[in-house]
């Protein structure tokens, strides 16, 4: 499996001004990519195999381009057809997309070292930092968070600024597949070992097991970001307060975004330490938000980083994770499915049919768990799956802070 690992840098001044130049100098060379592909006749199109081939030619004719290491060249080709082939598909899906742009500095941000051309010095620095060396750079200092472990290989290196100033190197690894955890046996799952999860609005998560995990608490970080962009709207746009000011707002949504991050860490750990299967609606039908597109985009880009942790916990772990149907899970009864219409604002579950009660998102929490186990080809055992979940404690929800997780990194068994 191929996961990665992004680490702070911290390059000294020269060895800064050295990334910087290396940036500049693949950025012009993702541009001269750009303008080669576009004049070129429309029925010869340099393909990025062709465009490799290219490179001993333009390093010959522009001295810029052979301070560049050739892997780290070809990484860049790549990825200027990288994003052709996106921009292709969005045109497929019918999007109404323009043409890839050139790309300004502000733009182009990061540089990415493909199989050579890097190292990885563990010993080097003391306590909790290592170093990295590119070539044609030199040594970068990394904070080294997260150690590689003995089974996976470095296959990519990637330096990267970002818009506020901070450097990071992300490393790209791969473990065999001996090393990967084996997924349980699907016949030994059952609802003591197996989760549903509803993505929520009013929390952030409820468990079919009667878990309900807070959302965390932004409000300072939200209050911190509204008065600096209202400081920045005051400025004169261009001028060195304005760009001043830009970093600093960018700095305070970078500090919301690690909380978040950080946090759905913590959760997805937990679960997929937990569980042998967790299931999850799928998001592209959740779009249940009211409210405005923004905040709903907002939230579904939330979920969906959630989503693509838990997959990734789940192969480091070894534990299933399956996405299941979301439409109608918060009106069908989890135990006689009978569907009722439930307002946003009704947060019981009370069945007309078999007068089955619970709250709102637990009943859908179950219903993702029994949809889980036929999406996996699993009967439900003898009993409903609502007798299965609530002989443990439906009747009295656990509520989970959501600094209980951040400090714990778990949730109470
Ligand atoms: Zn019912």
């Amino acid at each position: 499996m191929e996961y990665s690992h992004r680490y702070y840098a911290y390059p000294s001044g020269e060895v800064a001004e050295r990334l910087k130049h290396q940036l500049d100098a693949h950025r012009q060379l993702y541009n001269h990519v750009r303008w080669d592909y576009e004049n070129s006749p429309e029925d010869d199109k340099p393909s990025e195999y062709d465009q490799n081939n290219k490179l001993p030619e333009w390093k010959q004719q522009w001295p810029v381009f052979s301070e560049l290491h050739s892997k780290a060249a070809q990484a860049t080709v790549a990825r200027f057809h990288r994003n052709l082939s996106s921009l292709k598909k969005l045109k497929t899906n019918g999007h109404n997309v323009g043409w890839l742009k050139r790309q300004a500095p502000s733009d182009y941000r990061s540089v990415t070292y493909n199989q050579s051309g890097f190292d990885l010095d563990e010993k080097r620095g003391h306590d909790k930092y290592a170093y990295v060396r590119f070539s044609k750079v030199g040594w970068v200092k990394i904070r080294y968070s997260r150690p590689i472990p003995d089974h996976a290989t470095i296959k990519e290196a990637t330096f990267k600024k970002e818009r506020t100033g901070e450097w990071f190197v992300t490393l790209s690894l791969e473990t065999d597949e001996e090393h990967t955890p084996a997924k349980p046996d699907v016949v030994s799952l059952d609802a003591s070992n197996s989760v549903g999860i509803d993505l929520g609005i009013l929390n952030y998560i409820h468990t079919s097991d009667g878990k309900t995990v807070d959302r965390l608490n932004l409000e300072d970080e939200y209050e911190r970001l509204r008065r600096e962009q209202r400081k920045l709207s005051r400025k004169d746009h261009g001028s060195r307060n304005y760009e001043k000011q830009r970093e600093t707002v960018a700095k305070v949504k970078r500090k919301i975004r690690r909380k978040v991050l950080d946090y759905q860490h913590k959760l997805t750990t937990w679960l997929a330490k937990k569980y042998d299967a967790v299931f999850v609606e799928d998001l592209n039908v959740v779009g249940m938000l009211q409210g405005d597109r923004n905040a709903r985009n907002k939230q579904d880009a939330a979920w969906r980083q959630f989503i693509t942790l838990l997959e990734y916990k789940g192969d480091l772990y070894g534990t299933h994770v399956v996405q299941v149907e979301a439409r109608g899970t918060t009106k069908e009864c989890a135990k006689c499915g009978v569907e009722t219409a439930k307002p946003i604002w009704v947060r019981e579950h009370s069945c007309p049919a078999c007068e089955f009660e619970t709250e709102r998102d637990a009943n859908a929490a179950m219903n993702v768990l029994q949809r889980g186990f036929s999406e996996l080809g699993l009967g439900w055992p003898e009993s409903t799956p609502v007798e299965t979940v609530t002989a443990t404690d439906t009747a009295d929800f656990q509520r989970v802070s959501a600094s209980h997780v951040v400090e714990t990194g778990s949730l109470p068994s």
